[in-house]
């Protein structure tokens, strides 16, 4: 595992992997956890967070892409079960300060239940 992997004692998203703090989780599984985003900006607002320390998108690698996989997979099943989606959903992740990251674990965000501009404000 790259040393930038490994668990951070101070990240917001590892200690909710580690249940050291709170989340209204979705889905856990030996990859990744889902919880809702705790200030939504969309009716429904839900991250899928990998249980591995992952700084953001920048840092995947090919080998990621099982990861990858069971994240996009994993926001379909849940886009499904939350009932959005047939009207249609976003997925996005942030990158940096202009990207608008401020929780630096890689992260999906899975939103629906409203209409959203293109290109994003
Ligand atoms: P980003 O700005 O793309 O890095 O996304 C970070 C997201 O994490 C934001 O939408 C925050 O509202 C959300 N967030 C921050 N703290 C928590 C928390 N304790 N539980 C759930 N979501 C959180
Ligand atoms: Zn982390």
């Amino acid at each position: 595992m790259p040393a930038e992997r490994t668990p951070q004692p101070d990240c917001l998203f590892c200690r909710i992997v580690r249940g050291e703090l709170p989340s209204k989780t979705i889905v856990e599984d030996d990859l990744l956890v889902a919880f809702h985003d705790i200030a939504p900006r969309s009716p429904t607002h839900i991250l899928i967070v990998p249980k591995a320390h992952i700084p953001s998108a920048a840092d995947l690698t090919e080998e990621d892409g099982p990861l990858l996989g069971r994240m996009f997979a994993t926001a379909a099943s849940i886009a499904r079960d939350q009932g959005i989606e047939d009207a249609g959903y976003r997925i996005v992740t942030n990158v940096g300060r202009w990207g608008g990251q401020t929780v630096d674990h890689l992260h999906l965000h899975l939103m629906g239940g409203r209409a959203f501009d293109w290109p994003p404000g």
